[in-house]
């Protein structure tokens, strides 16, 4: 490691060498070139913004960062822009925009795999988003311990420290070190993944937009699914392992699952801890899937409105191409927009989102931004920078060069 400007006068030998060598947690570590001479400050509290950024929004801004967009493409302006607002945001230690796993699912089948992982790692502050499967389990596990209690629907918290990995309110460090690991080879299933999940979703609107079903007929589908969709998936991880275990390839092993399957048996040895003979345990499990206050748990029913949005939207006579990224959209926002402040998502899932019913009857405390108001995004990153306070702007331009 060596000093970094800017360089100011060594308290030891006065020289004007006093430079930063690092920057950890809540305190810089000074050092002088000349005498080595060194001594930590301390810096102030931090309360950083949480944002999450759509893969879409993502590469653009890297792209815009490594010069890599085409030169003249659509809203060239917008992400520049954009691009500076977030970087001085960031900068000023105001904010952060964490990695998820639905970035992580979809840079592996992105063409370079390597750019869009520096692509996430860009503006994360080193931190990263629970996967949304773990929130989902959580919020399952809580609603169990209420079902087994006879209890109503329990009140979630949505603290966002308690989904992110990393901590939030710590000085960016001076120096990147980049954590490399190649996953491309896991590329495949998941193509293949999302190949069947676009024909299904295609097959769904399909049926949509023939039978044209109400928005309360798709709501109350999809909120009731709950059980079935999680039985149905469990079977299917239960056979998907079996089938690979059973050939003779060995890369099928890397394929193998178990999420799903811990995840219920942790939920049946919860159940034989309350009370519930062994035997019957997992028989409980199954019951309690169906239990309706299920509804109201946060992800499941956010994610259910929202495809009733959708469905309603194209029994309505809207037709819009199917993509499978459609689901992560969903995924993203039903998981993550009650926790974070707020989040730039794709335009037709922002759109949705102001539906009437969707503002009326489902909550959460995300912002949400799209390119159907560009501006108001780099509007809303403007005001966080501006209400860094004054000794936090001087220390983050000595620190990072922040504007
Ligand atoms: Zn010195």
């Amino acid at each position: 490691m060596f000093e970094l400007p800017p360089f100011r006068q060594c308290p030891r030998c006065k020289k004007e060498t006093f430079g930063t060598l690092s920057v950890g947690d809540n305190s810089v570590t000074k050092r002088c070139q000349q005498c080595r001479y060194s001594h930590d400050e301390g810096l102030p509290d931090l309360d950083k913004r949480v944002i999450y950024l759509d893969q879409f929004a993502v590469s653009e801004l890297y792209k815009t960062k490594s010069k890599t967009r085409k030169p003249g493409a659509a809203h060239e302006k917008f992400w520049q822009d954009c691009y500076a607002a977030a970087n001085r945001a960031y900068l000023r230690q105001q904010v952060i925009f964490p990695i998820s796993n639905l970035h992580a699912d979809e840079t592996i089948v992105w063409h370079s795999p390597e750019e869009l992982r520096l692509a996430h790692e860009m503006f994360s502050g080193e931190t990263s988003l629970e996967r949304t499967e773990v929130i989902a389990a959580e919020q399952e596990w809580q609603f169990a311990e209420a079902y087994i209690k006879k209890q109503p629907a329990p009140a979630i918290s949505f603290n966002v420290d308690d989904i992110l990995t990393g901590e939030r309110n710590v000085w960016l460090p001076v120096f990147h070190i980049n954590v490399n690991s190649n996953m491309s080879i896991f590329a495949p299933g998941i193509r293949s993944d999302r190949a069947t999940a676009e024909a299904s979703l295609q097959d769904l609107a399909d049926q949509w937009a023939q039978k044209k079903p109400t928005f309360d007929e798709v709501l109350k589908h999809e909120l009731n699914a709950y059980g079935p969709a999680m039985r149905q998936a469990l079977v299917a991880q239960i056979k998907r392992n079996e089938a690979a275990m059973a050939s003779n390839d060995p890369s099928s092993v890397l394929q193998l699952s178990f999420n799903l399957i811990n995840r219920y048996q942790q939920l049946t040895d919860l159940f034989i801890k309350s009370g519930t003979p062994r035997n019957a345990a997992f028989n409980e499990v199954l019951k309690f899937l169906d239990w309706p206050e299920n509804h109201f748990q946060p992800a499941h029913r956010i994610f259910a409105y929202l495809f009733a949005a959708l469905a309603w939207r194209i029994s309505s006579g809207q037709r819009t191409a199917m993509k499978a990224s459609i689901l992560n959209d969903f995924n993203a926002i039903a998981t993550y927009a009650p926790f974070v402040d707020a989040m730039f998502v794709d335009r037709q899932c922002a759109s949705l989102l102001t539906q009437g019913r969707l503002r009326s009857e489902i909550s959460y405390r995300a912002k949400i931004f799209s390119m159907n108001d560009p501006n108001a995004f780099i509007g809303y990153l403007d005001d966080i920078s501006e209400q860094a306070p004054p000794e936090i702007v001087m220390l983050s331009k000595d620190l990072y060069g922040a504007t």
